[in-house]
C-alpha cells in the first residue's frame, strides 16, 4: 500500500455478517502480508467467537482505541471481485441495508464457515468409458457371453459415459471384478477424479433454432454495438425467440477472450426449458445456479465460476453475485418478473442491481420481457435504455386469439333457468360452457390444454356476482379486503373502512359473494367432467419437491398430460407446441388485491399465459374468464395490445403517485404484540414527519400508518406506512435514516414484544 510507513499500524476494514450499519476495524499483525487485498475472506475475532469477514480495504485506527488484530486471511485470490464488492456497496445504500448481510448473501455458505473455511473439493472414484461402441452389432461382437458386462456398459452410456464405481455397481447389482475385467480389456477406465456435484449434468441440452429471423439480427447487432454499461430493453412479444438474441448475444461477448456473463432467469425449477436451451448452446461452460442445490452443490458451482472453468452463470436472483471476472453481458430474462425483488434483507431488486454491476464491469446489460416493467419502459422513455422490438412470432406462428366470456352473463343465465330449489351447479360459476366446449375438443384431437386459476392464499374480497362491481377504497384506487372478525370492508393501505354491504352498491341486486376458488377444486371439477383426461396440478402444494416442477413440465412436454392447471406457476416460459388451448378461470382474482401493481401483474399474467398457445403450427386460441371485462389490464390483454396497457397504467399511477413516477420506501414495523406495534409504527411515523418538518425537506409524502396487507405472519404483527418521493438520493438518505435511527426497538417494552423496524424500498 503506497504510503503506509512501516510505524503507522496496519489496519483494515472488515463487513461482518450482522444486522449493524457499520463496518470493524482491526489490525494486520506482522507475519501477513500486507496489504490485504479487497474482498478477502479474513478470521477475526469477534464477540469471543471467531468470524469469517471481508476485508473491505484499509481502515484507520481511531483514537485512544485498542483494536483487535485479525486472526489470519483465508483467500489467496479474493473471493469477492471488485465489481462485486461496488454492488454490494451500493446494495446497501440504495436499499438501507447492512454492508455485512449483503456480503454474507455473495457467497456460499459453506466459505463462511470458520471450521473449514476452504473445504476441499471431493473426489471419487469413477468408472468411465474408453472404447466407444455405438452400434448395436458391435456390442453384441463384445459382449458376446459377457452378459454383466453389457449391463454395465449399457448403464454407463445411459449416464454419459462416465458414473462413480460404488454407484454403478449398485445399479448394474453386479460385483467389482466385472468392472476389473473390463478393464483389462480397454473398454473401460477407473480414476479418481474431481467431482462437481451438477445436478443439472445430466439433463439433455436443447439446440438453438438455425437461423436468426431479420428482426432477432436487427437486435443482436444492435446490442453487440451497444457502449459498455449500456441498458437494452428488448421488448418481444411472448414465442418471438428472445432466447436466440440472448444466445447470440452469448456468443459473441464470450468470443472475446476472458469474457465472462451471466444470465438471470424468474425461477431455475419454472423455466427449465430456458436453460436446457443455454445448456445446449454451450454445454459445460455454464453453471445452473438453482435454488434447490444443496450447500456442497452451490460451493461447486461457485468455484468452476470462481475458477473461470465456466464461464456463464445461468440462474435466478442471486446469480448477479455469480463471482466471475470480466463480465461482458448480463441478461435479464422476463424482467418484469416479481421474483427479482428479495423479501428479506438485503431487499434488492435483482434488475436494478443487475444494472449497477454491469456499469462496474463494463458489461452490456439486456433487459428482456414481453411485457415490460412499467420502470422498465419509463427508463426506455427517458432515454436511459435502448429500446428494442421483436413485433413478430419466430417460425412464422402468430399470436392466438383471445375470447373473453363474460362471467357475469353465465350466472344470469344459470339463475334464470334454474328451478327455484334446484342444487346449485357449481361448474356453471367455474367453468364456462364456452371454456368446457373447448376443452373438449382439445381432448378428441389430442391436443393439450392449460388452465390458470391464479388463486393466492390471502384474505378473500367481496364481489358482486351480478354486474362485477368490487368497492375499491375513495383514496388509494386499491381495493378493499373482506375481513371477517370484526367483519369490515378494510384499505390495507390507508385504514379506510366501511361496512360489508348486502346489496350491491353498483346495481342493487343482492349478488356479492366472498370470492376464493381454488386450483383443487377446480382439480375436482375438470375431472369429474372428463374422467378420462390425464390432469396436472402444478401450484405451492404439488411442487415442494426439489424437483417436482420440472418432473411436470416433461411430462407435459413427452404428452402424458392433456389438461395442466395451475397457478401463476404455469404462465411463464413454457414452449410446448402442442399447447392449443389455454384457458384463464379467473381474470380477476389478481386484480383486485391490495397493491399498486395489481393491475400490472394481471395484464402481464394474462399476456404470459395467452403467450403459451399457439406455438406450434397448429395454432391456438384463449379463452379468458371475467367478470370485470372494462378493466383496462383484461381488455389490452384480449387484444395483446402493451401499448395500450401501458399507456392507461401510467396515466393511473401519476395521481396518487406510484412508481415509475416517485419513488417508494415501505417502512415495516413488527412484533409480538399488536398494540406495540402499532404504536411504534405511528410514533415512528410522527418522528418521520417531524424529521421532515425540522430540516424543511420538501416533495416527500408519508401515507399510512396502517396495518399491513397480511398483518400478522408467524405471529407477529405487522403494521408499514409508505415514504413516497420523486427524489431518488433523497429517498436513499431518508430509508437510511430510517432503518437506522428510528425509535423503534429500543425501549424494554419494545424488546419484550421483539418489536423491529425494517425498510423495504420499491
Ligand atoms: P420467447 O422467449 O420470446 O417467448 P422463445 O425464445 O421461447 O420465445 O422462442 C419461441 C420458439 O420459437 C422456440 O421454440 C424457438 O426455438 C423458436 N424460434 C426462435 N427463433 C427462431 C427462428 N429464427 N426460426 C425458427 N424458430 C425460432
Ligand atoms: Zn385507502
Amino acid at each position: 500500500m503506497p504510503g503506509t510507513d512501516s510505524d503507522t499500524p496496519r489496519c483494515i476494514e472488515v463487513a461482518l455478517a450482522v444486522p449493524l450499519f457499520r463496518t470493524f476495524t482491526y489490525t494486520v499483525p506482522a507475519g501477513i502480508a500486507w496489504p490485504v487485498a479487497v474482498g478477502s475472506r479474513v478470521l477475526v475475532p469477534f464477540r469471543n467467537r471467531a468470524e469469517i469477514g471481508i476485508c473491505l480495504g484499509p481502515g484507520t485506527a481511531p483514537e485512544g482505541v485498542r483494536l483487535k488484530p485479525i486472526v489470519s486471511v483465508v483467500d489467496s485470490e479474493p473471493s469477492l471481485p471488485g465489481p462485486l464488492i461496488d454492488t454490494a456497496q451500493w446494495i446497501a445504500d440504495w436499499y438501507a441495508a447492512p454492508i455485512g448481510l449483503t456480503l454474507r448473501g455473495m457467497l456460499p455458505t459453506l466459505l463462511l464457515q470458520t471450521k473449514t473455511p476452504t473445504p476441499r473439493a471431493k473426489t471419487q472414484r469413477v468408472v468411465r468409458v474408453v472404447q466407444e461402441l455405438p452400434s448395436l452389432l458391435q456390442r453384441e461382437q463384445t459382449f458376446a457371453r459377457a452378459r454383466q458386462q453389457r449391463v454395465v456398459y449399457d448403464l454407463l452410456e445411459a449416464q454419459g459415459g462416465v458414473a462413480p464405481v460404488d454407484a454403478l455397481l449398485v445399479q448394474a447389482n453386479c460385483t467389482a471384478g466385472v468392472i476389473v475385467a473390463m478393464v483389462k480389456r480397454g473398454i473401460v477406465e477407473v480414476k479418481q477424479e474431481v467431482v462437481e456435484r451438477d445436478p443439472f449434468a445430466n439433463r439433455a441440452g436443447v439446440a438453438p433454432p438455425p437461423e436468426p429471423s431479420a428482426s432477432q439480427r436487427a437486435a443482436i447487432a444492435a446490442i453487440l454495438a451497444g457502449d459498455p454499461g449500456q441498458v437494452f430493453l428488448l421488448h418481444g412479444i411472448t414465442g418471438s425467440g428472445k432466447t436466440l438474441v440472448y444466445i447470440e448475444v452469448l456468443r459473441a461477448v464470450l468470443q472475446q477472450p476472458g469474457r465472462t456473463a451471466i444470465v438471470l432467469v424468474p425461477e431455475i425449477a419454472l423455466t427449465s426449458q430456458t436453460v436446457d436451451r443455454f445448456r445446449g448452446a454451450f454445454g459445460d461452460s455454464v453453471a445452473v445456479l438453482h435454488s434447490a442445490l444443496s450447500d456442497g452443490e452451490r460451493l461447486d458451482a461457485w468455484q468452476s465460476l470462481r475458477r473461470g472453468e465456466r464461464r456463464i452463470a445461468v440462474g435466478a436472483r442471486s446469480a448477479l453475485f455469480a463471482p466471475l471476472e470480466r463480465v461482458g453481458v448480463v441478461i435479464v430474462d422476463e424482467e418484469h418478473e416479481g421474483s427479482y425483488k428479495q423479501a428479506e434483507t438485503p431487499r434488492y431488486h435483482a434488475r436494478e442491481a443487475a444494472i449497477v454491476r454491469a456499469r462496474a464491469e463494463g458489461a452490456l446489460v439486456v433487459l428482456g420481457s414481453a411485457t415490460p416493467s412499467l420502470e422498465s419502459w419509463e427508463r426506455a422513455n427517458r432515454g436511459q435504455a435502448t429500446r428494442l422490438t421483436l413485433p413478430d412470432r419466430a417460425g412464422g406462428a402468430s399470436l392466438p386469439p383471445v375470447q373473453l366470456v363474460d362471467m357475469r352473463a353465465v350466472t344470469k343465465i344459470e339463475r334464470a333457468g334454474r328451478a327455484p330449489h334446484a342444487p346449485y351447479d357449481p361448474m356453471l360459476g367455474v367453468l364456462s360452457p364456452a371454456l368446457l366446449k373447448a376443452i373438449e375438443s382439445r381432448m378428441v384431437r389430442g391436443e393439450q390444454t392449460l388452465l390458470l386459476l391464479n388463486r393466492r392464499g390471502y384474505a378473500a374480497y367481496l364481489q358482486c356476482h351480478a354486474c362485477g362491481d368490487v368497492q375499491v377504497c375513495p383514496h388509494c384506487s386499491i381495493s378493499l379486503t373482506y375481513h371477517r372478525v370484526p367483519e369490515a370492508l378494510i384499505c390495507h393501505y390507508c385504514q379506510y373502512q366501511a361496512v360489508v354491504p348486502t346489496h350491491c352498491a353498483h346495481c342493487g341486486t343482492e349478488s356479492i359473494r366472498r370470492r376464493g376458488m381454488g386450483t383443487q377444486q377446480v382439480e375436482r371439477l375438470v375431472a369429474e367432467r372428463f374422467p378420462e383426461a390425464r390432469i396436472a396440478r402444478m401450484d405451492v402444494d404439488t411442487t415442494s419437491g426439489k424437483w417436482a416442477h420440472t418432473q411436470i413440465l416433461d411430462r407435459v412436454g413427452r404428452g402424458e398430460v392433456d389438461i395442466l392447471l395451475g397457478t401463476q406457476m404455469i404462465a411463464k416460459g413454457l414452449d410446448f407446441p402442442n399447447v392449443t388451448l389455454v384457458g384463464v378461470v379467473d381474470a380477476d382474482t389478481g386484480l383486485n388485491l391490495p397493491d399498486f401493481r395489481a393491475s400490472e401483474r394481471t395484464f402481464q399474467l394474462l399476456s404470459q399465459v395467452a403467450g403459451r398457445a399457439g406455438r406450434g403450427p397448429k395454432g391456438g386460441e384463449v379463452i379468458v374468464q371475467t367478470r370485470m371485462p372494462d378493466a383496462h389490464a383484461v381488455r389490452h390483454a384480449l387484444t395483446h395490445d402493451y401499448l395500450g396497457f401501458v399507456q392507461e397504467e401510467l396515466e393511473a399511477r401519476q395521481v396518487p403517485a406510484y412508481p415509475p413516477f416517485v419513488g417508494i420506501a415501505n417502512v415495516v414495523v413488527s412484533g409480538t404484540h399488536q398494540h406495540l406495534v402499532a404504536e411504534a409504527a405511528i410514533a415512528a411515523a410522527v418522528w418521520v414527519r417531524a424529521l421532515l418538518e425540522r430540516h424543511a425537506i420538501a416533495g416527500v409524502s408519508i401515507v399510512g400508518p396502517a396495518p399491513c396487507p397480511i398483518d400478522r405472519i408467524k405471529d407477529r404483527w405487522r403494521w408499514h406506512f409508505l415514504v413516497k418521493t420523486a427524489q431518488p438520493r433523497l429517498l436513499t438518505r431518508l430509508a437510511r435514516y430510517v432503518a437506522e435511527r428510528a425509535p423503534v426497538g429500543t425501549d424494554a417494552a419494545h424488546r419484550t414484544a421483539d418489536v423491529r423496524l425494517v425498510v423495504d424500498r420499491d
